[in-house]
C-alpha cells in the first residue's frame, strides 16, 4: 500500500526563532533534579528515561519559519513553502539523491519572507542537473523570489542560480494533477492574501492551511473551509494565537487559533489537527500548553468524529 508521510521542516510563524543558552540551561536543570535517584549509568538507561519526561523538557518545538515535505512512494519530492526550513530540508534531499538529480516541486501559500527566506539556502537550486517547479497563487510569484536574491538584500543573484527553475501559476478553485497528487487551491483571508491547499493521493488528504484568518461568524467563509478541509487525513493549520489574542488585541492580524482550528476540524470530520506557524514570541512550555488545552478542548467538544490534535515540531514525521 501506497503510504503517505509528511515532514515538518520549520513550523515556527513569521520569523525564525532559536533556542536560547539560558532555555537550554533551564530544560537541563529541571531533566537533572527529575533524574535525582535513578540509576541512568547507561545511554539506553538514560535515554528511556529521557522519553518520559514532559516535551518542553527533553525537545523543543524548534525554530525555523514554515516549511513542510510530502513524501510518497514513487512521487518526487514536494515542499510547502521555503522558509527556513527549506534549508536543512534541501540538505536531507541531497543527502538522499547521493549524486542524481532530484525533481523538487514547491508549493507557496503566499510570498511573505518567512515563507520565501529558506530559498537563497535551499543547495540544490545552485546545483546544475536538479529541477524545480516553484508552485502559487499570486502574481508576483517570480518576482517575490528574485527580489529577495537581488542586491543589496543577498551576494547571489537568482540569475546565478545552476538548477532548472521554473515558476506555475495556479489558479484556486481548480483541480490539478501535479507530482503525483491531485491539488487544489484555496484563497484565505490574510494581508497580502494566501492560499491553502488540499493534496491527495492514494485515498488520503493532506491540508496545509496556514496563514490565514478565520472568522467563524462568517457563515460563508466557514462553509468554504468545511467543504476545502472535509475528511481530510490530516490538517496543517494555523495556530498562531491563543483564542484570546485572537479575538482581541490580534484580530485582524491574518492569524488564527487553536480554538478556530478544533471547531473547523470537527466541522469538516478531518481526522487530525496540526497546530502550525507557532508564535515566535512562545517559549517551549508554552506552546505545550496551548496543545494540551487543545486536546481538552476537542475532548469535551467531541461529537461522533474525534480529531486528534498534535502541536508540529521541526522534525517531526507523520505517516497517514
Ligand atoms: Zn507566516
Ligand atoms: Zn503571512
Amino acid at each position: 500500500m501506497d503510504t503517505m508521510r509528511v515532514r515538518f521542516w520549520g513550523t515556527r510563524g513569521s520569523i525564525p526563532a532559536a533556542l536560547t543558552a539560558h532555555m537550554l540551561r533551564d530544560k537541563l536543570v529541571h531533566a537533572l533534579v527529575s533524574a535525582a535517584g535513578h540509576n541512568l549509568d547507561t545511554p539506553e538507561k538514560a535515554g528511556a528515561f529521557a522519553d518520559t519526561l514532559p516535551f518542553p523538557i527533553s525537545h523543543t518545538f524548534g525554530g525555523n519559519s514554515p516549511c513542510v515535505e510530502l513524501l510518497a512512494d514513487g512521487a518526487p519530492r514536494v515542499l510547502l513553502d521555503m522558509g527556513s526550513g527549506g534549508r536543512p530540508a534541501g540538505l536531507e534531499a541531497l543527502r538522499q539523491l547521493a549524486g542524481k538529480p532530484g525533481e523538487f516541486h514547491i508549493f507557496m501559500s503566499h510570498l511573505h519572507w518567512d515563507h520565501i527566506m529558506g530559498f537563497p539556502f535551499f543547495t540544490p537550486a545552485y546545483i546544475p542537473g536538479h529541477s524545480i517547479r516553484i508552485y502559487g497563487c499570486h502574481a508576483e510569484l517570480e518576482h517575490a523570489f528574485r527580489r529577495q536574491q537581488a542586491p543589496p538584500s543577498f551576494p547571489v543573484d537568482f540569475s546565478k542560480l545552476g538548477a532548472r527553475i521554473e515558476f506555475v501559476q495556479l489558479e484556486p478553485g481548480r483541480h490539478y494533477e501535479i507530482a503525483g497528487y491531485r491539488v487544489m487551491a484555496k484563497l484565505q483571508a490574510h494581508g497580502g492574501d494566501s492560499y491553502g491547499y488540499r493534496f491527495e493521493r492514494g485515498g488520503k488528504t493532506v491540508i496545509y492551511s496556514t496563514d490565514s484568518e478565520h472568522k467563524l461568524d462568517d457563515i460563508a467563509q466557514t462553509d468554504g473551509f468545511i467543504d476545502f478541509f472535509h475528511a481530510a487525513d490530516l490538517v496543517i493549520f494555523d495556530a498562531m494565537y491563543s483564542l484570546a489574542d485572537a479575538i482581541s488585541v490580534k484580530e485582524d492580524w491574518g492569524h488564527s487559533s487553536n480554538v478556530v482550528g478544533v471547531e473547523l476540524c470537527q466541522l469538516a470530520q478531518a481526522r487530525h489537527l496540526v497546530l502550525f506557524h507557532h508564535e515566535p514570541a512562545y517559549d517551549d512550555a508554552t506552546i505545550e500548553r496551548v496543545w494540551r488545552e487543545t486536546q481538552r478542548l476537542e475532548e469535551i467538544t467531541r461529537g461522533e468524529h474525534p480529531v486528534q490534535v498534535t502541536a508540529a515540531y521541526d522534525g517531526l514525521e507523520i505517516a497517514l
